[in-house]
């Protein structure tokens, strides 16, 4: 949902829903009756569809200027101008009902907290639940296509279409699946208190087919195959044509150079000149492009599921939310848009919605393994595979029995 920023002078319609209760009970605008903000002045809300966040902070009457301040801060993480149905979103107020405190949940496993500091800035703190990694190992025989076998094995469709996507720059599945090919998969799964969250990673995979063997194996964050090589199309690492100065480097830590207020910089800046072209640093789709109060005009960019970047400050954009681009792609010319201290392009790579240096983070660039780590990789490789030899040839015949009878 695109973030709308009201025009006008506030409405002064009254759609006012504080609540106080002990445990947070997430409401829906039109179910709670008006009243002013209790004593303990929290307010939970859940986002509902056809919200807008000035919407929403509208109906509690929080000034627009705080949504401002808040928008300010939101410009390091990009959490609020995407909001939707199912978000949570908790208000905290002080005795002056000024807005103390505001956070942003979505899932079971993102957060992030914006807190008014001294100066009346908001301070923020991002959060992701890394909850317990779990290693599930799966194994089954194909029976029609591939998603759906695996699906039948126990993994979810999500896992078992991230898996073809690995798979498919290896594997013709027109051509190279038959019925009764078996199939192993090793996956490390995220549970938060004991429930699994839905967000998972491949470790390992085996594709054990008539006409077709493949095997797929992580290493420090990219996939392999058994020899060490490469199964990801590589990004490039600077999404420019020529290499300009880094003004600001990606600081998790970095202070505020007036307030002293902690605000991380999630990207690599680039002293670009005014209207020099961006390229996509990889292939994907276009996620968004928006223009923001304070990121300005910016490009994010999905590469398969487990990578993104974002283009900020942009003059112009070339692309539109949807479209595929291709790596080295003319996507937008950088500008001076939001606030910004001068043109500059500010860029952001994400592993896993996590931001990294986008300098440093292993990005898949190589095409094989290093020979220092040889090693290494061969050990990940023995080890995954006994992993997948463990799963027991019951699996095999109860999966050959259901494909038999069903
Ligand atoms: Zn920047």
């Amino acid at each position: 949902m695109a973030l709308v920023l009201p025009s006008g002078p506030m409405k002064s319609e009254k759609i006012a829903l504080p609540l106080t209760l002990k445990d947070p009970v997430y409401v829906e605008s039109d179910t709670v009756s008006s009243g002013d903000p209790e004593p303990s002045g929290h307010v939970y809300y859940m986002v509902r569809k056809g919200d807008t966040l000035s919407k929403i902070f509208e109906s509690l009457r929080v000034p627009q200027a705080t949504l401002y301040k808040l928008l300010e801060a939101d410009v390091n993480v990009l959490a609020l101008d995407t909001i939707l149905p199912g978000h949570k979103l908790e208000f905290q107020f002080d005795d002056q009902e000024r807005l103390v405190r505001f956070t942003f949940k979505s899932g079971m496993t993102y957060k992030v907290d914006f807190t008014r500091g001294k100066k009346d800035d908001f301070e923020f703190a991002e959060h992701i639940e890394k909850g317990e990694m779990r290693t599930e190992i799966f194994a089954g025989i194909v029976k029609g296509n591939l998603p759906l076998s695996m699906k039948k094995s126990g993994t979810s469709l999500a896992e078992a279409y991230s898996v073809t996507g690995v798979l498919k720059t290896r594997m013709n599945f027109r051509r190279d699946l038959r019925a009764g090919d078996k199939f192993q998969v090793v996956l490390s799964r995220q549970y938060v208190d004991g429930k699994y969250t839905g967000s998972s990673k491949i470790e390992g995979f085996r594709y054990l087919g008539k006409r077709r063997e493949v095997q797929i194996f992580s290493f420090d964050g990219n996939f392999f195959d058994e020899k060490g090589h490469s199964l990801e199309k590589a990004f490039q690492r600077i999404p420019l044509k020529k290499r300009y100065r880094i003004s600001s480097n990606f600081n998790p830590r970095r202070r505020h150079p007036v307030t002293r207020a902690i605000r991380p910089h999630n990207g690599t800046d680039f002293a670009t000149p005014m209207r020099t072209p961006v390229v996509a640093a990889g292939d994907g789709v276009v996620s968004r492009v928006i223009r923001h109060r304070y990121a300005g005009l910016y490009i994010e960019i999905q590469h398969g599921r487990k990578y993104r970047t974002r283009y900020l400050h942009l003059n112009k954009a070339y692309v539109k939310k949807g479209q595929k681009v291709s790596r080295g792609q003319k996507i937008a010319l950088t500008g001076n848009s939001g606030r910004s201290t001068g043109p500059h392009l500010h860029y952001e790579f994400h592993i896993n919605k996590r931001p990294v240096n986008a300098m440093k983070a292993p990005i898949p660039e190589v095409k094989t393994i290093a020979r220092k780590h040889r090693n290494k990789f061969k050990q990940r490789v023995k080890t995954l595979s006994v992993q997948m030899e463990k799963v027991s040839e019951q699996q095999f015949e109860n999966a050959q029995r259901d494909a038999a009878s069903s």
